[in-house]
């Protein structure tokens, strides 16, 4: 243990089994301090960052049948939707009032909406509101696009960017090992797939997010995999902007089990921050964890606290519009020690 700590102390790049090593035996303190020379040596600045954006997912409908999802319905499903432009309209004007540039929009494999549906509501959203940046359409989304238009993933996302979409999320990346996705969404994208889109959307010049939901059927060494495979594409491309890991929430879905808590979250954010030199950023994930624990993961190697409205299934459940106001992510990155500072999609500081 000692060489692997004076290693990261170095600068120097860890191996998977020494990363392993760290995950399973060392204390939450040193976890945490070995965190922050990483996070320090990444962003010497002691600022924060987070973005003011909304999510609208445009359609519910899914055919996929993820077995940790409880947000899609099968196509033919009386509760599936699909939002009309108008509504995904009033939903940007209430985001650009509020002086918010990113919009996140993601839904479902739905065989009704195909390439044109895309091409048309991108563009009429970028003529519309030229000062927002769509962060738009999951791995999942583009590759099924994709397939419908018998084009390849490639042609997809530049006919897609030349409509107007700017940067792709990192969702669906949960575990990047064919064994747990095999279990947990046995009809979504292989883990070769999933970064083979992001190697294609980097290689044209659109950078990426990646993400990584564990807690549900994974072993640490999985996890530790993922981070590999992530690490692995980081050096190849550099398109990955951020690394953005959640936990599982198992509440009302077929895969069940038990959710994982702070605890959890706080080993893995650390060990994610010292094991992806290559990434620029570690964002919070406070929608899963509460604004506390979110607030923590400052001293365990974020430096990001994400956007500031809550994913709007989540809001519109919960019967209100914004879970967290701009006031209370500045006062709580202050509370922690750091400048609070608004930035863009693509991480710089505004
Ligand atoms: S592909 Fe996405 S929306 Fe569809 S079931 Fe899986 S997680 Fe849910």
């Amino acid at each position: 243990m000692k060489g692997i700590i004076e290693k990261i102390e170095e600068g120097g790049r860890i191996s998977a089994a020494e990363a392993l090593r760290l995950y399973e035996s060392a204390g939450l303190v040193e976890l945490s301090r070995l965190a922050d020379v990483v996070r320090w040596r990444v962003h010497p600045e002691p600022v924060v960052t987070y973005i003011c954006g909304r999510n609208i997912n445009y359609t519910n409908v899914c055919w996929v049948r993820c077995r940790f999802c409880n947000f899609s319905c099968p196509p033919g499903s009386p509760d599936g939707y699909v939002l009309t432009k108008e509504q995904i309209f009033q939903k940007i004007e209430e985001l650009v009032a509020l002086g918010g540039t990113e919009l996140l929009m993601q839904g479902g494999l739905n065989p009704q909406l195909k390439l044109d549906y895309f091409e048309d509501l991108f563009s009429s959203i970028r003529e519309r509101f030229p000062t927002t940046h769509l962060h738009a359409l999951s791995v999942s989304e583009v590759r099924y696009i994709a397939h419908m238009a018998r084009l390849s993933v490639k042609e997809t996302l530049a006919r897609l960017r030349d409509a107007g979409l700017a940067s792709l999320p990192g969702a669906g990346g949960e575990i990047l090992v064919d064994r747990v996705r095999g279990e947990i969404a046995p009809r979504k994208d292989t883990a070769d797939e999933w970064l083979g889109v992001m190697r294609d959307a980097h290689e044209i010049g659109m950078r990426t997010t990646a993400t990584m939901m564990y807690g549900s059927v994974e072993t640490l060494a999985e996890r530790i995999e993922h981070l590999q495979r992530v690490r692995d594409l980081q050096d190849e491309t550099g398109g990955f902007t951020a690394f953005i890991p959640w936990s599982y929430q198992p509440d009302g879905t077929e895969l069940g089990g038990k959710k994982t808590g702070g605890y959890e979250y706080l080993r893995t954010v650390a060990i994610s921050r010292i094991f992806l030199d290559n990434v620029p950023s570690i964002q919070a994930s406070w929608v899963t964890q509460g604004a506390r624990i979110g607030a923590i993961s400052l001293g365990y190697g974020v430096n990001d606290f994400g956007s500031t409205m809550l994913e709007e299934n989540v809001v519109s459940s919960a019967g209100t519009s914004y879970d967290m106001p701009i006031s209370e992510i500045e006062r709580i990155i202050r509370d922690a020690g750091y400048e609070p500072r608004r930035r863009d999609t693509l991480y710089s500081q505004v």
